[in-house]
């Protein structure tokens, strides 16, 4: 019988967190991984042992923040492979700590480059293969901050609330185009975003001790947890899921 053809799985943030566990859980499935990341370090890293494994990883090393090196790499990838990608993971994502009062307007216009405009923009680039193909899925990675307000968090909830709109909005648009567009909402994921901003605090193990209390389930999530959930997204077992805002949260919002 005839190979069914490699899925090709874009991912960006792809050197950390999150991301990483994604491109690995999916490199492991067979699928070809274009890695987008700034973090050259990192994302030679995770080449190597992806490649070494036995998967197949094309590295990209760009900034999301600049919107011509996306269309560039854009460029680069449909000459490459003018069918398009199957599957497109708007992962990267940066935050703020701070009240409204805290936050410049600056911190947001950063932000939301990062979090809504890089998506957006990718979204627009690789959406019209994948419609002229009538399959291909997109899968944004929102917030938990995306459904509901977050304390000390004005600016990044302000990008997660917006990424679940462009995913709502893309997916009535795309219905018909055979083209599923989800989102996940993750409440706290055991990541360097996550890892980082404890160490900042005067007793760091205090801090992680009462992260985990908050989570009904008492732990933080792993970032393997969310890439199984994107894997399914991503696969023909979601054929009727699009437009959904797949909460994972370990029963956070589940009531007070
Ligand atoms: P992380 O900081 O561990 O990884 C983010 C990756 O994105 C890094 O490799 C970083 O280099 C890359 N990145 C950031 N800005 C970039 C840019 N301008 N250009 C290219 N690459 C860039 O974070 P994570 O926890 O894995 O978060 C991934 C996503 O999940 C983010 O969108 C975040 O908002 C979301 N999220 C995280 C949590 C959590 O608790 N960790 C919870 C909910 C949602």
């Amino acid at each position: 019988s005839k190979p069914t053809a490699q899925r090709i799985t874009l991912i960006t943030g792809a050197a950390s967190g999150i991301g990483e566990s994604t491109t690995r859980r999916f490199a492991t499935e067979g699928d070809h991984i274009w890695a987008i990341d700034h973090d050259a370090d990192k994302l030679r890293d995770l080449t190597s042992y992806v490649n070494d494994h036995g998967g197949r990883l094309t590295p990209v090393c760009l900034d999301l923040d600049d919107p011509l090196a996306i269309a560039r790499f854009s460029e680069d990838f449909h000459r490459q492979h003018p069918a398009g990608a199957d599957v497109l993971i708007n992962n990267a994502g940066i935050g703020a700590v701070g009240t409204i009062l805290q936050t410049e307007a600056a911190d947001l216009d950063r932000l939301y480059r990062v979090n809504v405009r890089a998506p957006y923009q990718l979204s627009q680039l690789f959406l019209p293969a994948m419609v002229k193909r009538r399959r291909g899925a997109v899968i944004n990675v929102a917030s938990l901050g995306g459904l509901m307000g977050l304390r000390d968090r004005a600016a990044y909830c302000t990008t997660k609330f917006a990424v679940v709109g462009l995913t709502k909005s893309m997916a009535l648009d795309h219905a018909v185009d055979q083209v599923r567009i989800n989102c996940v909402c993750p409440a706290r994921v055991e990541t360097p975003f996550v890892t980082a901003r404890i160490q900042e605090y005067p007793d760091p193990a205090e801090a992680y001790r009462q992260m985990s209390a908050t989570q009904p389930i008492g732990r933080m999530a792993r970032p393997e947890e969310i890439a199984a959930a994107m894997l399914y997204l991503a696969s023909d077992d979601a054929a009727f899921i699009t437009g959904s805002a797949l909460v994972i949260d370990g029963g956070m919002s589940a009531g007070i």
